[in-house]
């Protein structure tokens, strides 16, 4: 063998074994993400949802356009919960149970004026904060073991904002 030929040979080996190392590396960083995304896509967790509508009127503070003008909308509000154990039939939360606790928050507001109505009075009725204040008493109302996962309101059809934390 010449010197010649076992140069290349050593050169293709060590290029063989870093391209093998590299293989290794890729392959370990992508049964990381897959753990990651496994985890958080957990399957044995349930997510229930419920939507209710009322039709209430707005109007917006520190805002230039037409929403500045009381006006109302028929607001579309859709929660949505998770559990991990169902009890011995088999439920995690009755749908009505959550449609209870959904009413007793919004409820107040249909057919009202929302600025007339705390937070409202002070907090801006926009469509972020109307969700957030939705999310947070329902994070609170909540029983054990269910957790609050978003909430989603539509102002419009068309225009929708979702809220988690
Ligand atoms: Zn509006």
């Amino acid at each position: 063998m010449t010197k010649k030929t076992s140069l290349l040979i050593g050169y293709t080996l060590l290029a063989f074994e870093c391209y093998r190392k590299f293989a290794v590396l890729c392959c370990r960083s992508k049964l990381v993400k897959f753990r990651h995304s496994h985890a958080r896509n957990n399957p044995d967790m349930f997510t229930l949802s419920i939507q209710k509508e009322i039709a209430a009127a707005h109007r917006l503070r520190n805002y230039d356009g037409p929403c500045a003008r009381i006006h109302g909308h028929n607001w579309k509000i859709r929660v949505e919960v998770c559990a991990e154990k169902l009890d011995h039939a088999g439920i995690a939360i009755d749908f009505s149970d959550i449609e209870t606790l959904l009413w007793q928050i919004i409820g107040p507001f249909d057919h009202q004026n929302f600025n007339d109505i705390a937070p409202f009075d002070k907090i801006n009725p926009t469509a972020e904060n109307i969700s957030r204040f939705v999310y947070q008493k329902m994070k609170q109302l909540l029983p054990d073991g269910i957790l609050i996962k978003n909430v989603q309101l539509w102002e419009t059809d068309t225009y929708r904002v979702t809220y988690e934390e």
